[in-house]
């Protein structure tokens, strides 16, 4: 097959930016031993998937029946394909389906309705994924990258570091088996619809841009083009990499923004989330509030309460002031209880910090809810099942 080169290459895990000061990638040690991922059918694009099937000597509209299969059916098992010619199976299995995630452990909570997935890749990374059934929806929060080059201080995948960027095709096949397991029933309360995907596992999605939104456009698109959960329906978070959300406010695509801000101030912003030191608070807020322009969708802001750190009185007020300089009802408040590392100085706010901090939000006009805490008990916190896993190998 002839491919080339920028098409196809997964990106080397290297973010773009500079390689000293706050922007610098923390790498494993190991990252520059891994190759790149099997390129699969998600990574190709429509002529692409044609030429190849073209050298295997099947016409164009085997490719649609394979989309069909993928996107519509969340099948890649082409072995079971009975409308596809039987001596052409295999090799539409290798050239096409090749496996890129293979469970590892999964964990259940919440009465069977959250299911905390670890995956192993190819080159034995370790990433998550997290479902999570509610009455109305159903969430799955994915993984874009194998640990993360972020290095905030209070997060699991942040002491990672960024192993390397995950391709297309990965980022993917944790969707579509969410949406099989919930298609055959496989998740507590019986067959159902994945409806949402939020881009907060692990990683800085706009540290792989270009994956991620070929993921985007491929989860959104109706099939057999892709799986059809609504743009509307996706969140993509960023710890703040303000060219990152100035791009994606000029895809036209109405996902949903989150921003990871976590501090009203520069000062304890520069400490909690490095990056700060590079796009700090109003930079971030003003490229975030521009998304809301663009994109008339509400911008959350996502806030992990710290004991003692981020969770007071005079931290509220100040934030309630940042967001209300922008106006009303533009940006929606997620305070999130910290769910803290083991043997870590950042832990959970107490309970009654965390209600004065929503309450001064609220009084101030500044809607705000406590997020969600699924998946506590089986460390819900995005990178700690992870995280666990690569210390004991
Ligand atoms: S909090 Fe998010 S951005 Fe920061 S290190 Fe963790 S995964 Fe990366």
């Amino acid at each position: 097959m002839e491919t080339t080169k920028t098409e196809h290459a997964v990106e080397s895990g290297i973010t773009p930016g500079g390689t000293t000061g706050a922007f610098r990638d923390v790498l494993a040690k190991d990252h520059a031993r891994r190759g790149k991922p099997p390129i699969h059918f998600t990574d190709m694009t429509p002529d692409e998937r044609i030429e190849v099937a073209k050298e295997m000597g099947l016409p164009k509209f085997r490719v649609k029946q394979l989309a069909n299969h993928y996107y519509g059916h969340f099948d890649t098992e082409a072995a079971q394909f009975t409308d596809f010619p039987a001596t052409a199976r295999q090799a539409a299995q290798d050239l096409f389906f090749p496996t890129l995630i293979s469970e590892v452990t999964r964990q259940v909570a919440d009465d069977g309705q959250t299911v905390k997935t670890l995956w192993s890749l190819f080159d034995g990374s370790k990433i998550e994924s997290v479902l999570m059934r509610y009455p109305n929806r159903t969430t799955l929060c994915i993984s874009s990258q194998v640990g993360c080059g972020m290095g905030c201080p209070f997060c699991a995948t942040g002491k990672l570091g960024l192993t390397r960027n995950m391709s297309t095709g990965e980022i993917l096949e944790q969707v579509r088996i969410a949406a099989r397991m919930m298609s055959r029933g496989e998740v507590a309360g019986g067959p159902g619809r994945l409806s949402n995907i939020v881009f907060m596992g692990m990683g800085e999605p706009m540290g792989n841009y270009r994956s991620i939104m070929s993921a985007v456009r491929q989860i959104s698109a109706m099939p057999p083009e892709g799986f059809g959960i609504s743009a509307r329906n996706i969140t993509v978070s960023t710890v703040g990499v303000v060219p990152g959300i100035r791009k994606l406010a000029q895809e036209g695509i109405p996902v949903r923004l989150a921003v990871s801000l976590h501090a009203p101030n520069n000062d304890l912003r520069d400490e909690l989330v490095p990056m700060n030191k590079r796009f700090n608070v109003e930079q971030v807020l003003d490229a975030a509030h521009d998304y809301y322009l663009a994109s008339k969708r509400r911008v959350s802001i996502e806030y992990a309460l710290m004991r003692g750190i981020n969770d007071q009185a005079e931290h509220a007020r100040l934030l309630a002031k940042k967001l209300n300089h922008y106006g009303d009802n533009w940006a929606h408040v997620n305070p999130i209880p910290l769910n803290p590392i083991e043997g870590s100085k950042w832990t959970a706010s107490k309970p009654e910090d965390e209600q004065r901090f929503l309450e001064i939000l609220n009084n101030a006009g500044v809607t705000a809810t406590l997020r969600d805490t699924r998946g506590q008990d089986i460390d819900g916190a995005c990178g700690q099942l992870a995280a666990k896993t690569t210390e004991r190998a």
